[in-house]
């Protein structure tokens, strides 16, 4: 244990997949990426425990935790399974979690179902959790909460009498106040954060909404302070709102970037593209992606500079993700059709405009397309954060990949000065933005690729970690890591 006390992490999925084999015996395959890669550590180190949903019914936990329990040495800390039935994976999962806030907080008005049985089912699942959590927190324990899932265990620990320090970090954007109030939850979603002593939010965008947010529902809150982290005086508490920006492991990207096995993926890449530039989208299948508009963007820039034709290819990668909504399988459709288009359009014998591919790359193979991409093409309509960004920057070993970004991505707050950035609903302004990357010097691509990298190396995820930690103590220091705002004007 350290000074801290121990830190317990909840979040919706656990970072391990568990699998049964065929003869009944389960199998645990271990989670990846960089949040994870950071938050083991500080579980090691402070003999922590991470709860969460490890894909399996209410039935079925107490076989789950014994085998976890027999899995503790292995991981270096303690992991807690909370079960769902197929009914509340439904009903809060797919319908409260999936369409309720995800398309409110990405402004999609239009796509949310505010069914009530959903909002019923998310209330019953976060109590869940929180009957899990309490029954492992001890006095010193940081109990920090993860995404939107969890709005509401906050409240439900403090109903069962439970006074740890509380944070809640909000993985996803947070909606206008205009938005935020269609939500007729608003009220007890407002109140049930208000219960967490530290939230975080991923830009001073999401910040902002929030606060207007609390000041329309709650007059009588009293906001404090300026920086990262400010503070809300509150029914006799403070609440402290911070803005943490998540990030990426660098070493994840950019070793195995330098390796021979991606160098020589790298180079027949670029044989297989002679003479041209290779511009890159890599995009889970999502409509706050913008893929239909970035095609747009990417056609316009083909027809109005010429030029352009037989020099560029772009590669799309759309990674799957929850077909079983309709709306997604339609996405779908549309992004095939539009993809037709273009290379009817446009192709001709030994060039093709657009090579589109659905499915899922190995890690090797998205770091070689990182690394041989001239022009990195990220046009969300809205994101949190968008790490596909930081990634492309992390594995640009030569220095020299334009990165094209839209103006409503969280990642836009710390690379503003030198991505080239777009609004994507502006399809005129996308293809200018095409041009001007394909047509820009080699010095200018380096001196900008160059500080993005610089400014990825310093806020890591190890670096957001702990900023979140010191928040919760109240130990930030606004002079070391100033706070990044973007603000429209720039374009
Ligand atoms: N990614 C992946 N497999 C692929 C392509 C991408 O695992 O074939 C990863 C990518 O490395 C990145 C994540 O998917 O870490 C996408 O994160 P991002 O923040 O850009 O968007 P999200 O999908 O979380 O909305």
């Amino acid at each position: 244990m350290t000074a801290r006390g121990r830190l317990i992490v909840v979040s919706n999925r656990l970072p391990l997949v568990m699998k049964q084999q065929s003869g009944g015996a389960w199998h645990l395959e271990r989670g990846s990426g960089g949040l994870v890669t950071a938050l083991e550590p500080v579980l090691r180190e402070t003999d922590g425990i991470w709860v969460g949903w490890p894909g399996v019914d209410p039935k079925r936990i107490p076989e789950v935790d014994d085998f976890l329990e027999g899995k503790e040495e292995e991981l270096g800390y303690q992991v807690r399974g909370v079960g769902l039935s197929p009914r509340e994976v439904d009903d809060f999962y797919l319908g409260f979690a999936n369409q309720v806030v995800w398309p409110l907080f990405h402004d999609f008005l239009n796509q949310c179902n505010f069914d009530p049985a959903f909002w019923k089912a998310y209330q019953a699942v976060n109590q869940r959790f929180a009957e899990v959590v309490a029954d492992e927190a001890e006095a010193g324990d940081f109990i920090w909460a993860h995404d939107y899932h969890l709005m509401s265990l906050g409240e439900d620990l403090r109903g069962k009498g439970v006074k740890n320090r509380l944070g809640f970090f909000l993985h996803i954007p947070f909606p206008p106040r205009d938005l935020f109030v269609k939500l007729p939850w608003r009220k007890e979603v407002m109140s049930a954060l208000l219960s967490y002593d530290l939230i975080g939010f991923q830009t001073d965008r999401d910040r902002t909404n929030f606060v207007h947010c609390l000041q329309a529902l709650r007059p009588d809150a009293h906001i404090e302070g300026s920086g990262r982290v400010v503070r809300a005086e509150v029914d006799g508490r403070t609440v402290r709102i911070g803005v943490f920006p998540i990030s990426i492991d660098v070493r994840e990207f950019a070793g195995p970037a330098a390796s021979p096995e991606i160098s020589e993926r790298v180079a027949r890449l670029w044989t297989e593209f002679p003479g041209r530039k290779l511009i890159l989208g890599v995009d889970r299948l999502d409509y706050s992606k913008g893929i239909p508009h970035k095609l747009e963007g990417y056609r316009l820039a083909l027809a109005r500079y010429p030029e352009l034709q037989e020099k560029v290819s772009l590669v799309q990668l759309v990674v799957p993700s929850r077909e079983d909504i309709p709306e997604y399988y339609d996405m779908k459709r549309e992004i095939e059709r539009l993809v037709g288009q273009i290379s009817g359009e446009f192709t001709r014998p030994g060039w093709v405009p657009i090579h589109y591919q659905y499915g899922r790359w190995d890690r090797p193979e998205l770091i070689a397309h990182y690394r041989a991409a001239a022009v990195a093409l990220v046009t969300p309509l809205k994101d949190g954060m968008n790490l596909v960004a930081k990634e492309f920057c992390a594995a640009s070993l030569e220095g020299n990949g334009a990165l094209i970004l839209s103006e409503h991505a969280g990642a836009t707050a710390q690379l503003q000065h030198d991505a080239i950035l777009v609004n994507p609903f502006d399809v005129e302004g996308v293809a200018e933005a095409i041009f001007r990357a394909c047509t820009m010097s080699d010095e200018e691509r380096q001196a900008r690729m160059q500080r993005m990298r610089a400014k990825i190396e310093r806020e890591d995820i190890f670096w957001w970690v702990e900023t979140f930690r010191k928040a919760s103590h109240d130990e930030v220091d606004d002079e070391a890591s100033p706070l990044d705002v973007y603000m429209p004007s720039r374009i």
